[in-house]
């Protein structure tokens, strides 16, 4: 338990589909008066380094973001993504780039002064990093950390006050009953709040919990009458490949999704452009594609 470290894997191409897809959501969800809740269940260390020890591990962000930055594609970057680019490079200057920007800090920087956030983070490492970088914004009580179950904890704070209020779910999915807890905590979350937002990351892996989450989740929004959006983006195939010395090569994350339950209206003609530019700029082999479905 608790072995996955969302530093190393900071900027890879899941967080590529997971942050334009949070920014696009969270543009269109600040653009109305009401206090809007954000409740991100499982937080990670919000701040990493893109040239820190655990970055250089994995190098995961060169196959991601920092492969997004320095190609070229074919037409301007569509406005989704200019803006995800835009607003990780606020993180930097001078050219390099050298931080990049978990969910908490990209969603805190969108809150107006009546939003709030709440943050759940179990991991002791994580968890201390989170509130040490939290600290020095200064946000006083707009966000709180809590070291408790995200699952769990998400059912005390729905329905919100001001019924405004979207959820993040992005577990690492380290033991495969991640899979059935999110669905729980989704379908539970419904039960108190139907109108909220609601946006599960998940990873395309060859797994039946994985392969069957989004399809749950779909049919929980069909049976709830709510408008649902599924975005995937794959990069390269799933399929184990040797070496020159015959060893077996597993290929890493392939593909992961994003569903969201009640997204913004503005949302699918958000990532309509976004997502090919992804494809073209981080395919890693022909397998590379990415979908996009709507509902409801
Ligand atoms: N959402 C973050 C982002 O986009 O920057 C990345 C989160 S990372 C994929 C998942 C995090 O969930 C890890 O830091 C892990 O320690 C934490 N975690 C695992 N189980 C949890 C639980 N039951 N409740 C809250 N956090 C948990």
């Amino acid at each position: 338990m608790f072995s996955y470290r969302h530093a190393f894997h900071a900027g890879n191409h899941a967080d590529v589909l997971k942050h334009t897809v949070l920014l696009a959501i969270l543009r269109h969800m600040t653009l109305k008066e009401t206090a809007l809740n954000v409740f991100d269940t499982h937080a990670g260390a919000g701040l990493y380094r893109l040239d820190g020890d655990y970055a250089k591990t994995s190098e995961e962000a060169t196959e991601g973001f920092l492969k997004l930055v320095a190609g070229k594609p074919k037409t301007p970057f569509a406005s989704a993504l200019q803006d995800y680019v835009e607003m990780v490079a606020g993180f930097n200057s001078g050219g390099h780039w050298s931080v990049y920007p978990g969910s908490p800090f990209i969603i805190q920087q969108l809150l107006r002064e009546r939003d709030k956030l709440k943050l759940w983070e179990m991991h002791p490492t994580d968890t201390k990093t989170l509130t040490a970088n939290i600290a020095q914004l200064d946000a006083g009580r707009q966000v709180a950390i809590l070291r408790e179950d995200g699952f769990e904890g998400l059912k005390k704070f729905l329905p919100p006050p001001s019924r405004r209020a979207l959820v993040l779910c992005d577990p690492s999915f380290e033991v495969k009953h991640d899979y059935a807890r999110v669905h729980a905590m989704v379908a539970d979350a419904m039960q108190r709040f139907s109108t909220g937002t609601y946006a599960v990351w998940y990873p395309i892996i060859p797994r039946p919990e994985a392969h069957d989450l989004p399809k749950k989740l779909k049919t929980l929004a069909n049976k709830s009458g709510k408008p649902w959006l599924h975005a995937t983006l794959t990069v390269k195939s799933s399929k184990l490949t040797q070496d020159e010395h015959g060893e077996v090569v597993r290929p890493g994350l392939p593909a992961s999704g994003m569903f969201v339950i009640n997204p913004p209206h503005t949302l699918k003609a958000a990532l309509k452009d976004a997502l090919p530019q992804m494809v073209e700029l981080l395919k890693q082999d022909q397998n590379a594609t990415s979908t996009l479905e709507s509902g409801g």
